[in-house]
């Protein structure tokens, strides 16, 4: 089964996240943009790239609750 990028909502984090693990997505620093467009542009990059390279095994799901 291939891992994807979902949308997580939960009274602590909202935003994306990997479906295998618990791996989310957490934008590091201000996006250098300058309008709109490029904001959201840079925001997808870097969550792509970060997906893109995390290690599902180094982000196990907490099993406990
Ligand atoms: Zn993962």
């Amino acid at each position: 089964m291939a891992r994807k990028m979902i949308w997580i909502e939960s009274e602590r984090f909202w935003g994306w996240g990997c479906s295998d693990c618990a791996w989310v997505f957490i934008l590091a620093g201000q996006p250098k943009a300058n309008t709109l467009e490029e904001m959201l542009q840079d925001y997808e990059d870097q969550r792509d790239n970060e997906f893109k390279a995390h290690v599902c095994a180094k982000h196990p799901k907490a099993n406990k609750t």
